[in-house]
């Protein structure tokens, strides 16, 4: 994969779901050119009575409808729309991000109908950064950042997860820059054994005008180096 080929987006739903339907409450969605949209579904009751304990404790709080601004609800087709209006305005094909993918991709794809429903173009596959960071070594190994905004807000929480993908981003080039560091340690460490060694065998010869060394010939006047005193 290269990277430039695709416009990135980092998203994020909330969802209620019983072991048998998942359904949507909100999509949060992040591009890398700065825009953002949040939309929430219109539920009726019934749905939403399938709610478990976590999402009535965690998510329902934040729900904007649930705290008097119903400006970001939509229908289900409304959503549908949007959707596709606000990722192919983006300048490339895209690219969707999530973490614990499977659920958030689950309900991106109903959005739309089943799998073979997505718009043209898109992927039918999303980035789980979550399982990426597993197979890099693990969350230890990358000490991500906490998250900022309110954990269980669909945007909120795609905003972090761009935060916590630039950050790897950040890492992986900061590693990089250490190999190429400790590599360049490496390679002047054997530059200056191999001078060493030339000199102990060859000293320059110096013209009578100017400093510069016209060339080398070899020490006569010494012994070579034995092995043992070899670097
Ligand atoms: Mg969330």
């Amino acid at each position: 994969m290269n990277d430039s080929d695709y416009t990135h987006y980092w998203f994020d739903t909330e969802f209620i779901e019983d072991g048998t339907v998942v359904i949507p409450l909100s999509i949060g969605i992040v591009c890398e050119d700065g825009r953002e949209l949040y939309l929430e579904w219109y539920q009726d009751d019934l749905k939403l009575a399938k709610a478990n304990e976590f999402v009535v404790a965690n998510v329902f709080p934040h729900l904007r409808w649930k705290n008097g601004d119903p400006s970001a609800q939509r229908w289900h087709y409304e959503i549908r729309n949007e959707l596709i209006e606000f990722v192919n305005a983006g300048a490339k094909r895209p690219l969707f991000w999530a973490w614990y993918a499977t659920y958030d991709w689950m309900v991106m794809c109903q959005t739309f109908g089943n799998m073979t429903d997505l718009p043209q173009n898109w992927p039918m596959f999303p980035m789980d950064l979550r399982a990426i960071i597993e197979w890099e070594g693990g969350k230890r190994r990358f000490a991500l950042p906490s998250q900022e905004g309110t954990a269980h807000e669909a945007l909120d929480d795609a905003r972090h997860l761009k935060a916590m993908y630039d950050h790897l981003g950040y890492m992986r080039k900061l590693e990089f820059e250490r190999k190429v560091d400790a590599d360049l340690r490496t390679s002047n460490a054997l530059v200056a054994s191999i001078e060493k060694r030339v000199h102990a065998l060859y000293v320059p010869v110096v013209p009578t005008a100017g400093p510069t060394p016209s060339g080398w010939y070899r020490r006569t006047d010494e012994q070579e180096p034995s092995q043992s005193t070899q670097e």
